[in-house]
């Protein structure tokens, strides 16, 4: 079984507080959120990281999880005033938990470019 954290979180093993769900993806709330609004959208499936997608096979699913992350922002009401859509790969670009994530952030505005 997969000692990752958000596999743990797919598996009902910790809590989180989930907005959204279906059979290949699950989103909820950050823990340590950067804004009012702070979503992550997870496949259930475990892939480390975006470069760890096969170009084939998650093809359908890397749409699907954009997808997802518009429908939470609407279900958050951030459609209109805007949200950013955040994929950290790697270190340099701090990615701290190895199952690909897909950030919502809304709620303020933000600056650019990100730190
Ligand atoms: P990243 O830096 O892109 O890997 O983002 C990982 C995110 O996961 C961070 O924003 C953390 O605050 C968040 N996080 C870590 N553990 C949990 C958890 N148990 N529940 C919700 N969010 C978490």
């Amino acid at each position: 079984m997969s000692e990752c954290i958000f596999c743990k979180i797919v598996r009902r093993e910790i809590p989180a507080d989930i907005v959204y769900e279906d059979e290949i993806s699950l989103a909820f709330r950050d823990i340590n959120p950067q804004a009012p609004t702070h979503i992550l959208v997870i496949p259930k499936e475990h892939i480390p990281s975006l470069v760890d997608a096969d170009p084939v096979k998650h093809e359908a699913l890397l749409g699907h999880l954009l997808l997802v992350a518009r429908r939470v922002a609407d279900l958050e009401g951030i459609t209109d005033s805007g949200f950013r859509i955040v994929i950290n790969n790697g270190k340099d670009a701090g990615q701290a938990v190895d199952h690909l994530h897909v950030h919502v952030l809304g709620g303020r505005e933000m600056g650019w470019p990100p730190g």
